[in-house]
């Protein structure tokens, strides 16, 4: 694509330069020469900018939600991705400094750097052994943080992203929801607007990346980062009609949904109902099909279901952080078993690769 074609089906220039996109970004707010108002100026002007700015971005979409001109930014910065890329600027060189700067075990391929990787269950109820529930809790009841940035349900099955300071919300949280929602500006809330100094955070392997450069350039917060595996999220005003035409429910009824072995699954008053997940792409949030970070390779742990046996998390430890939060899980009821890295690191792999299409298919600008 052409930096024409892509300017035109972006909609940039319907810019009014209304500046709503810089102090919506969560990235803008710490990163003080990163802005999407003047990349998208600049470019309007002819300059393109291919060098370490755009990679500030994290895709969380926040600015186009609430642009009043329907410029579809997240989608342009990857066009100059994709044209980075061609002029062989790798993605890799700016997580390596992230993962240089925040983690400190063995490298594996397609899974990233590892200090351990069990299988796990806990006591606690939750999506498959309920350890990122058990995590949160146990952390914040030894004192390691304060506040955590969960996302709950509100009206049906729609995710929320919430700050919390206590048991019982991070409790209500557990579950996925198989939705993108903006913890990283509850976070930002949290630091700027609450004076937090101590907080947990689960998010999605985008919104990691955008907390690792925040935290590059301003170290003041105690983060424990939670990173959760993720192929692909939905639009919940896309996925609710879907699924009720393919499988005759009612998702905002749902008691849990499930994604295994390539299978949507809605459990509703004690039965379930599946399809294929590929039926449902028409809902799939555009910028997964860039994204290439299955495992959150820069959380300080990351937790999916891919990789373990049924009722249990795979459980990737990738700093002293995961390290010491997943040991206070230890002998406190926390069952293990082995996981199969072979899974994981295909599926990671699949993810990488597919990312990679899709931006060599936006092509050279
Ligand atoms: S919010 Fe939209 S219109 Fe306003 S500056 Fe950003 S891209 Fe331009
Ligand atoms: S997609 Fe998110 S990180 Fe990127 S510019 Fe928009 S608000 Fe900022
Ligand atoms: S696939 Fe990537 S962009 Fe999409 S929600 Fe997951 S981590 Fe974020």
């Amino acid at each position: 694509m052409e930096i024409e074609e892509l300017i035109q089906e972006t909609k940039v220039y319907n810019c009014l330069e209304c500046g709503k996109c810089n102090a919506s970004c969560p990235i803008s707010w710490f990163e003080s020469d990163y802005s999407p108002r003047l990349i998208a100026k600049r470019a309007l002007e002819g300059f393109i900018d291919l060098d370490e700015k755009i990679w500030s971005c994290m895709s969380c979409q926040i600015c186009s939600d609430r642009c009043p001109s329907e410029v579809a930014y997240p989608k342009f910065i990857w066009g100059l991705k994709a044209g980075a890329l061609k002029s062989g600027i790798e993605e890799e060189t700016y997580v390596s400094e992230l993962e240089q700067l925040f983690l400190d075990g063995e490298r594996e391929e397609d899974i990233g750097i590892v200090k351990e990787i069990t299988a796990g269950k806990t006591v606690v109820e939750g999506q498959d052994g309920g350890i990122v529930t058990s995590l949160l809790t146990a952390g914040m009841e030894k004192g390691l943080f304060d506040s955590a940035i969960v996302v709950h349900r509100e009206d049906g099955f729609r995710a929320k992203a919430i700050m919390t300071e206590n048991v019982e919300d991070i409790i209500k949280a557990s579950g996925s929801k198989y939705q993108f929602a903006p913890t990283v500006e509850r976070l930002v809330e949290a630091i700027i607007g609450g004076g937090k100094e101590r907080i947990a955070i689960v998010a999605l392997p985008c919104s990691i990346y955008g907390i690792r450069r925040i935290q590059r350039v301003y170290s003041d917060v105690e983060l424990y980062n939670i990173g959760l595996f993720c192929f692909e999220n939905f639009y919940y005003e896309l996925l609710k009609p879907i699924v009720s035409e393919i499988l005759e429910v009612d998702l905002g009824l749902a008691d849990k949904i499930d994604v295994k072995k390539g299978k949507f699954v809605v459990y509703i008053e004690g039965k379930s109902k599946a399809c294929e997940v590929g039926e449902l792409e028409r809902a799939v949030r555009e910028s997964c099909f860039f994204c290439t970070d299955f495992t959150a390779r820069l959380a300080d742990i990351s937790v999916g279901s891919v990789g373990s046996p049924d009722g249990y998390s795979t459980v990737i430890t990738r700093s002293k952080k995961g390290e010491e939060l997943f040991g206070l899980l230890k002998g406190k009821g926390l069952e293990t078993t082995s996981v199969d890295r072979n899974e994981i690191a295909k599926l990671a792999s699949l993810k990488k690769k597919r990312g990679v299409e899709e931006l060599e298919k936006l092509g050279e600008v």
